[in-house]
């Protein structure tokens, strides 16, 4: 007979892992909270504009491939894609403007007519940190940290050499600062500390490999909008005979004399030779587990940052706009200040913007487009959200009026708003972080919890609050890493009286 696994939750890493799993002929349960899958990449359609609630930057799409050639499918049966030629429209509150080209060469030059940072710099860094993704990030990013196999290897020995003292010693600003000669250039560069919900101000130099995945591998738009991307995932997952049940949450883990038995769904015992949960891993230990002193462990650990969205259907276009923009703040160190010291939301913050409809004419009626308008924030303490929502949307619309030049707020016939309260309950993501832990000091990438229990036999997990950690690309990683330990430590399982 096959072995039975149990997945908590349909987040884009329970999906992946559920494929894995399928296709190592194990017999797959999903169980998920909320009515659809996905987590928090979900959508939304309103009044005939549609929106990706959640992320809206797809790269490498390698991973997702992958995992279809693994299933023996083609991928395009299940989704399309294309590479965008441009990567991000940049607006600073020095009135100065940048596009970030596909094209490195053109990117660099932009960088030093509009900025006046010289072209060598930009390549330079860009290629610098190629090197350090391909070696330490392919080391440390697609392998547990917690199996010593990982470690005993030629290849971490050659990786470490590119790792140069001010990756470690110094933060990520410091690392820019001395990397570019213009205040732009910098903030540009120190805003990928965010794509795992950090400071730049205290994360440290090594984030600088993460503008490798878009300048060097490219930045992608999955035709149909980010749910596609969860919609092709469910799809295989069916194909390869996954069961999904959901509007049924999980109560509890259960377990006895160190290995897994199954779970507890509605006051019933739902057995399993393996469990993997891709709830977040606070919950996994405190609810799941009735670990409290474990869990309370983890918060050691401050969170990630969490996010202020605001979802506008706009009755008119904005030619200067592409499908991803940033408007940068006037003072970066005040708005991560704000957030992490604060707890709050800074009060002039960077803005992002994603415009599907600039891909997409179906995503908005005709002259319009469909706007996602987020604004990183401090995790869910407890904060008045209401107010501070009001207060973001004032700062926002002045901010675009100042740099855009353009009136936004009578154009508005559409909107909703998502803040970390909703987040926190949508996804039982713990305080609305939307990476779980932050990497805001030298060691939280080796203190992020493994992706298996050590004293639970038959117990693991998956997704942005695990190892390698949060963004689709790390949830996909977590996902195999997982996946490739199940079948190592199979053999065992499969011999378990
Ligand atoms: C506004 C926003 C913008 C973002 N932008 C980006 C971006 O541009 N690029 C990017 O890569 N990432 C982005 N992220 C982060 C990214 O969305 C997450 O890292 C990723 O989707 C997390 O996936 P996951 O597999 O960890 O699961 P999650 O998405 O956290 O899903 C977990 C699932 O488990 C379910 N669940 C929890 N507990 C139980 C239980 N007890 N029983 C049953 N089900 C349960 C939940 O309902 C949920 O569906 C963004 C996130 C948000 C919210």
């Amino acid at each position: 007979m096959a072995p039975k696994a149990i997945i908590i939750g349909s987040g884009v890493a329970g999906l992946s892992a559920a494929i894995r799993l399928a296709i190592q002929g194990i017999e797959v349960s999903v169980y998920e909270k909320n009515e659809v899958a996905g987590g928090k990449l979900g959508s939304l359609q309103k009044q005939g504009y549609q929106f990706d609630t959640g992320p809206s930057l797809f790269t490498e799409p390698y991973l997702l491939q992958s995992l279809f050639d693994l299933a023996g499918e083609r991928m395009d049966d299940y989704l399309t894609y294309e590479k965008c030629d441009d990567l991000c429209h940049y607006f600073f509150e020095s009135g100065k403007k940048i596009t970030a080209h596909a094209d490195i060469d053109r990117f660099a030059r932009e960088m030093e007519e509009q900025l006046g940072e010289p072209a060598e710099h930009t390549k330079q860094y860009l290629q610098k940190a190629g090197k350090l993704f391909n070696s330490v990030g392919d080391i440390f990013l697609n392998n547990s940290l917690h199996k010593t196999n990982t470690w005993f290897h030629r290849r971490v020995i050659k990786a470490l050499k590119q790792v140069k003292i001010n990756h470690v010693i110094g933060n990520l600003d410091s690392f820019n600062a001395a990397a570019f000669r213009t205040p732009e250039a910098v903030q540009l560069f120190n805003r990928y500390a965010t794509y795992n919900g950090s400071s730049p101000y205290n994360t440290p130099g090594m984030l600088s490999m993460i503008p490798h995945v878009e300048y060097n591998e490219g930045v992608y738009y999955p035709h149909g909008g980010m749910i596609k991307i969860i919609e092709a995932l469910q799809s295989l997952a069916e194909k390869k005979g996954v069961r999904f049940y959901f509007n049924t949450a999980v109560d509890r883990i259960i377990y006895n004399s160190g290995s897994v038995q199954g779970v507890v769904v509605n006051h019933q015992n739902i057995l399993a030779d393996m469990v993997i949960s891709n709830a977040d891993i606070y919950f996994t230990y405190s609810h799941l587990l009735g670990r409290k002193v474990q869990a309370q462990k983890l918060l050691k650990q401050p969170r990630s940052s969490s996010a202020i969205v605001f979802y506008w259907g706009i009755k008119k276009t904005y030619p200067a706009l592409g499908l991803h923009n940033i408007f940068f703040s006037n003072n970066y160190k005040a708005e991560f200040q704000a957030i992490f010291n604060k707890h709050s939301v800074y009060q002039d913050p960077t803005v992002y913007i994603n415009i599907t409809s600039k891909k997409e004419q179906g995503h908005a009626p005709a002259g319009s487009e469909n706007w996602f308008v987020m604004v990183n924030t401090a995790a869910h303490t407890g904060q008045d959200w209401e107010t501070l929502q009001k207060e973001t949307k004032a700062a926002v619309l002045k901010k675009l009026q100042r740099l855009l030049g353009a009136e936004i707020e009578k154009y508005i016939e559409f909107e909703q708003v998502l803040n970390p309260s909703l987040i926190a309950g949508q996804t039982w993501a713990y305080e609305g972080a939307l990476y779980g832990a932050a990497s805001n000091n030298k060691f939280s990438a080796f203190l992020r919890p493994p992706n298996f229990f050590k004293k639970i036999k038959g117990l693991y997990c998956c997704g942005g609050t695990v190892h390698p950690g949060g963004g689709i690309p790390l949830c996909l990683r977590s996902a195999k890493i997982s996946a490739e330990i199940i079948q190592r430590d199979f053999l065992t399982l499969k011999h378990r009286p």
